[in-house]
């Protein structure tokens, strides 16, 4: 299938291209971003940080205005545009009839939209029948959540299975990638740590619920547990952790019964053989020191939960890690995966 990414020069829209290099299915046809980079050859356009090369058949290709007119020719798009932006544009081309997959904020709780995770809640996908962008259902958004909400919620999805979500406190460690380029300020953040992210904190909420909601018909039965977040930013280069204590509504017995929880989970799209799905979801650290960001968050291609320091709490039930990276699992590789589940379900064709 021939793809399109919006907002292709940005950090996110960097991860897009060098994931999609080499995908079975995919391959990039169009590359769009700001009338800044509009015109201008990618090389010259983006400055390009990943480490590694950037693909020759990227380099030359001219970046062109996010407009759905200079896009006929692709099958959908991933969008990784600013927020500011997202919103008008994404719109437009979902109009036009071309589909969207996107990982900007504005359309994530819209009551149309799957917020999705295709381990987590792959039937939520039915919500794009509802959409009314096109009289031929052709145009349709799809978002994937904010870098916390994905290893928060597929952390807490076997748990919620099993004894049900009550209450969460929560504090991130958050990497600097996930401000984007050129993000924070180095003098504010070399050996420092930043106890507030501007933004942050009231998504988590909102999208963890959206995230574990169950789907009568067209409706999402939304949980409603209250969630206490203290989102920070931290000098890691990239992977999101998250300390999280849960209270749980059935309560276990003990720790074993809980960590029965996670090994008893049944992946949903484990027989789909999606090309970026990770064989395992769930990496369970039993070693106190880990997991740790720079160790592990390139594990599985970067598409793995990592999970540790899982114990009984004395305030609440039960605490534990949860890290994954915030570019790929939480960004691009995420959407990526959503993709390959649409084309699965038919609805990319
Ligand atoms: P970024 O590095 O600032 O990139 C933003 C992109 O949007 C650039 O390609 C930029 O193009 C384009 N853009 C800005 N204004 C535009 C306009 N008026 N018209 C068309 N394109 C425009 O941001 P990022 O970190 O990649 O994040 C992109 C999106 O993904 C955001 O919505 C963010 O919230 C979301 N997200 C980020 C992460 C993460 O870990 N970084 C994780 C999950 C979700 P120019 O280069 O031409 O300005």
């Amino acid at each position: 299938m021939k793809v399109g990414i919006l907002g292709a020069t940005g950090a996110v829209g960097q991860k897009f291209i060098r994931l999609l290099q080499g995908h079975p299915w995919f391959e990039i046809e169009a590359l769009g971003a700001s009338e800044r980079s509009a015109g201008k050859k990618y090389k010259d356009a983006a400055n390009w940080i990943e480490d590694v090369q950037l693909p020759l058949s990227i380099k030359e290709m001219t970046v062109k205005n996010c407009e759905p007119s200079e896009f006929s020719e692709v099958d959908f798009v991933f969008s990784g545009l600013d927020s500011s932006v997202a919103g008008d544009i994404e719109k437009a081309f979902a109009i036009a009839g071309i589909p969207v997959i996107s990982n900007a904020r504005n359309y994530r709780q819209h009551p149309t939209v799957p917020l999705l995770i295709p381990e987590i809640n792959p039937d939520h996908t039915e919500l794009i029948k509802t959409q009314t962008f096109t009289e031929d259902g052709s145009g349709w958004i799809v978002t994937n959540p904010n870098c916390v909400a994905v290893p928060l919620s597929i952390s807490l999805k076997p748990l919620h299975d099993v004894f049900g979500i009550e209450a969460l406190i929560l504090t991130t460690l958050q990497a600097v990638s996930g401000a984007g380029y050129p993000g924070v300020a180095s003098l504010d953040i070399l050996g420092n740590v930043i106890p507030f992210i501007s933004g942050e904190e009231p998504k988590v909420g909102p999208e963890t619920r959206k995230l574990l909601s169950t789907l009568d018909g067209t409706n999402l039965i939304k949980p409603e547990f209250p969630v206490q977040a203290t989102a920070t930013r931290v000098p890691t280069i990239n992977g999101h952790m998250i300390s999280v204590t849960a209270k749980l509504k059935d309560k276990p017995k003990n720790i074993e019964e809980i960590k029965r929880a996670y090994m008893n989970w049944q992946n949903p799209i484990s027989d789909l053989d999606l090309p970026f799905a990770p064989k395992e979801l769930y990496k369970l650290h039993q070693e106190e020191k880990y997991p740790q960001p720079r160790l592990h968050a390139d594990w599985e291609n970067g598409m793995q939960l990592h999970l540790g320091r899982l114990r009984e709490a004395e305030v609440f039930d039960v605490s534990f890690v949860a890290m994954a990276h915030n570019t790929i699992r939480g960004a691009a590789g995420g959407a990526i995966l959503n993709a390959e589940l649409l084309v699965k379900k038919g609805f990319l064709k």
